[in-house]
């Protein structure tokens, strides 16, 4: 949630907020980062894997949302600058590791 104030508006509608309340329940109210390290910890906010100031459309696409600690969001956040954002999304790690996994059975073969 970066431009926190320029996108104010946004954050206070009751559309972001029941998608956000969707995407909390889809994740068990777990930080995804945390959980994809075999961590339980209570996720603090719903983090825009395509900021909203960058894709609008995507803003209330709940599979641009993933729920996250404070410590992770940071972590997505300290990113930015390097362009790496999407580095640190579920959906980009899940491929990694398949495109890993596909890579070791060529290998095997
Ligand atoms: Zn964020
Ligand atoms: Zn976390």
């Amino acid at each position: 949630m970066r431009n926190d104030q320029q996108y104010d508006w946004f954050y206070k509608k009751p559309a972001w907020r029941k998608i956000r309340e969707m995407a909390l329940s889809r994740d068990d109210y777990l930080c995804q980062h945390c959980f994809d390290e075999g961590v339980f910890k209570q996720a603090d906010l719903v983090h825009h894997i395509v900021y909203v100031e960058n894709d609008f459309n995507k803003a209330l696409s709940l599979e641009n949302l993933v729920s996250l600690c404070h410590a992770c969001h940071n972590e997505v956040h300290k990113n930015d600058n390097k362009r790496h954002i999407r580095r640190n999304s579920r959906k980009y790690l899940k491929q990694k590791q398949l495109e890993k996994k596909k890579i070791n059975i060529i290998k095997l073969k």
